[in-house]
């Protein structure tokens, strides 16, 4: 008897220590969650309110930081990177980034040139102490008033003053040519191209204005107009120019410069007349081909022909007049005035 009531009281207690078996529970679910951190994944289940029961797990994706702005720890300079953070307004992490150079901001300060130096753009950064210089120009050289002191005589030379009319530079020249008159349009292009050391004349007496010019004599006329620059390398390719002729230094430059391309691959022809169109291509190249305006020029260059542009630039810039019938006669023989003329209003108007 009492071995089987204790068999009944274990019987008993295995089934009160046992729970309610799963599927013995009606389950109450509800949701559960854990929230998802910036970076941490949350958690989304279903739990039995009686026994406890979990079900349904669904993964939250982080949501990422809530970042406010940037803001700038360390300030770029022209050439460094800086440095900017940004914080989570949630958790607090902070990213980092560089800000790029700011670059150099650079102001023109241009330099004009005097009758003397050359002028040049100075650009400054307006935030640190960097600079280049660039766009050189040329001096203007002197734009001289040339006023007749007294004509040579026999006895006596001929005196020319030379004022410069931007910085008053001042200064006599005496001459003795002549067969030069004081009246004559290449009267004073004569003298500023002696006083330049352009020309020094066909003798003491003589500057020759009806003479005509060979190709030699304009381009030699036109480089030492330049300063007489040395030509950059010693090739020469014609035939026509031998080493150590008055012009070969000028031929040379020349050509290095595209004021000529010779008559053929390995011909100056130094010795060949030079007509008005010939002179005023060279001047035109030598000045860099610049484009003229728009305009009809003179009737006897019409458009289409070789010196049209040169022509017209010319006139435009008031190195040549043309003739008294209107026409500039581009075929006609250049005279030696004519060419110093020609360098002459060039040269005051660069
Ligand atoms: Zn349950
Ligand atoms: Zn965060
Ligand atoms: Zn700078
Ligand atoms: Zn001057």
């Amino acid at each position: 008897m009492i071995r089987k009531t204790i068999a009944l009281l274990l019987c008993c207690l295995v089934l009160l220590a046992v729970p309610v078996h799963a599927s013995e529970c009606a389950h109450e679910y509800v949701e559960r969650r854990e929230e998802p951190g910036c970076e941490n994944s949350g958690l989304l289940w279903q739990e039995c309110i009686l026994c406890g029961h979990k079900t349904g797990y669904t993964l939250l994706a982080p949501v990422g930081h809530s970042f406010a702005d940037w803001y700038v720890t360390t300030a770029p300079t022209c050439t460094r990177e800086g440095v900017q953070v940004r914080d989570c307004t949630v958790c607090g992490a902070r990213e980092t980034a560089s800000v790029p150079p700011s670059g150099h901001a650079y102001g023109a300060e241009v330099k004009h040139p005097t009758c003397t130096a050359g002028g040049y753009t100075r650009f400054n950064c307006q935030f640190c102490t960097s600079y280049y210089i660039a766009d050189y120009t040329q001096p203007l050289g002197h734009s001289y008033n040339i006023i007749l002191l007294r004509e040579p005589t026999d006895t006596a030379r001929g005196q020319v003053r030379f004022t410069c009319t931007r910085c008053s530079e001042s200064h006599v020249t005496y001459y003795t040519f002549r067969d030069i008159d004081s009246d004559a349009y290449y009267f004073t292009p004569v003298l500023w191209a002696l006083d330049a050391g352009i020309t020094s004349g066909l003798d003491d007496t003589h500057f020759g204005p009806a003479a005509l010019c060979s190709r030699a004599q304009v381009v030699t006329f036109l480089w030492r107009s330049a300063g007489k620059p040395e030509p950059v390398s010693a090739w020469n390719p014609f035939l026509d120019v031998p080493k150590g002729s008055f012009c070969e230094k000028a031929v040379l430059w020349a050509y290095e410069t595209g004021i000529t391309t010779g008559t053929d691959a390995t011909h100056f022809s130094p010795n060949a007349s030079c007509n008005r169109a010939e002179v005023v291509t060279f001047l035109h190249r030598f000045r860099g081909c610049p484009e003229p305006e728009e305009g009809t020029g003179f009737p006897d260059v019409p458009a289409g022909s070789f010196c049209h542009k040169a022509v017209l630039w010319a006139a435009q810039e008031g190195i040549t007049l043309g003739m008294d019938d209107g026409t500039f006669r581009p075929t006609l023989s250049c005279n030696r005035a004519q060419i110093v003329t020609f360098l002459y209003r060039d040269n005051m108007n660069p």
